[in-house]
């Protein structure tokens, strides 16, 4: 028996509400020093939907960093222009250029290195050459690691240690806005974080707020999307629920990038403890649709028509050596979950934080690509959705693929 994330009801957790993904990587973080056993490194994924609320979640505890805002450091220029548009939107929602405040504060509560503070620090210096008022907004970030505390304050961001929970105000509020980007869903309690943002919110203060989608993982069939450092797996609805139980009303609601819930929302009610409360009285269904069964269905043919893919690609190369490109956590739970782990030489990614350690869930080297481009005789398969087709032209461009 377990506790719903959102609503808080208990979840009886009975063998045909359950979706288990066995030998899951342990995390997607802290990669594996030395080769171990692989199942030292794995747990059992335990995927449920809450019958009060309809949240789906992992009945599993969550990583031991999840405090902590983890993504890469390097922003593409794709990812950048991604988040210039978003502020731009967030800009017109608070009507910088009409407002008749003298300063405008945005916080990014979980904001890692500040790589997305400094893509906004830019973009407000370029529009202040234009309008001066764009001079009046400050900006400030929340984050829980300590060295990217530092590394965000050596990009000159105004970043303070901490994590928004327990109603705690931050120094600088009440902010105007709040930006917050794929993090929500590692939270062990996603109502405490929203309910200490809102508190954190002047009221009618404005919020851009971005989560995987898990109506993307079910359509694409793609049951190596859980991964347990993502302990809620929020849809359209469920985020709504959160929001609007947080005193949040939802301006606008987007899918980005294909695979990622966008919500921009402005606080129109305090989140104290009775009007939390009220609100999972009177609403009682975030997800009308979505049912266990819907989805053990969908995840358990994922999984075998998966499966035999792989069988099928393994005895098709013959004796040439197997290797297996991206770390990534989508990569991780592939290896760890499938035949691949025993039948990969080594794993292939470009990050040198990556290099020269093991993989979690399936303890295989992880090497440069100009160590793979020099072996003879060898296979590849690219484990990086949204990527591949970069990957593959790259491989092409250094390797000649039989
Ligand atoms: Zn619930």
């Amino acid at each position: 028996m377990s506790k719903c994330l959102i609503c808080k009801n208990e979840i009886e957790s009975r063998d045909e509400d359950i979706f288990v993904l066995k030998n899951a990587p342990a995390r997607a973080q802290y990669f594996l020093e030395n080769r171990e056993v692989p199942s030292k490194s794995q747990i059992n994924l335990k995927l449920t939907v809450c019958p009060h609320c309809g949240h789906v979640q992992l009945d599993n505890e969550p990583v031991f960093y999840y405090k902590d805002v983890i993504r890469s450091s390097s922003v593409s220029e794709k990812m950048k222009n991604m988040r210039k548009e978003e502020y731009e939107k967030l800009f017109s929602y608070l009507d910088i250029e009409k407002s008749n405040k003298n300063l405008i504060k945005i916080l990014e509560p979980g904001c890692g290195s500040g790589e997305f503070l400094d893509v906004l620090k830019k973009l407000i210096s370029e529009k202040a050459r234009k309008n001066k008022k764009y001079n009046d907004v400050l900006i400030y970030g929340i984050e829980h690691d300590i060295k990217r505390v530092n590394a965000a304050r050596d990009l000159n961001l105004d970043v303070i240690e901490g994590y928004a929970e327990d109603g705690i105000i931050f120094k600088n509020a009440p902010y105007d806005a709040f930006v917050q980007f794929n993090f929500i869903e590692h939270a062990k309690d996603p109502v405490d974080m929203m309910r200490t943002i809102n508190h954190n919110l002047k009221m009618g203060g404005i919020g851009l707020i971005t989560a995987p989608s898990f109506e993307y993982i079910l359509e694409n069939y793609a049951y190596y999307e859980l991964i347990v450092d993502h302990i809620s797996n929020f849809t359209f609805d469920s985020l709504s629920y959160l929001l609007e139980m947080t005193g949040f009303k939802i301006l606008s609601r987007n899918i980005l990038n294909k695979d990622t819930l966008e919500f921009y929302v402005k606080k129109i009610a305090t989140a104290d403890e009775s009007y939390i409360n009220k609100f999972v009285r009177n609403k009682k269904t975030a997800n009308k649709k979505l049912n266990m069964k819907h989805i053990k269905k969908i995840f358990d043919l994922s999984k075998s028509k998966f499966d035999k893919k792989l069988t099928k690609y393994i005895s098709s190369i013959g004796d040439r050596k197997l290797y297996a490109w991206g770390a990534s956590h989508q990569g991780l739970t592939i290896l760890s979950t499938t035949e691949l782990k025993n039948k990969v030489e080594a794993v292939i990614d470009s990050s040198p934080a990556k290099q020269d350690k093991y993989t979690i869930g399936s303890s295989l080297k992880i090497i440069d690509p100009k160590t793979f481009y020099k072996q003879n005789n060898t296979a590849v398969i690219i484990l990086a959705p949204g990527f591949s087709d970069e990957i593959r032209r790259t491989i092409e461009k250094n390797i000649e693929i039989c």
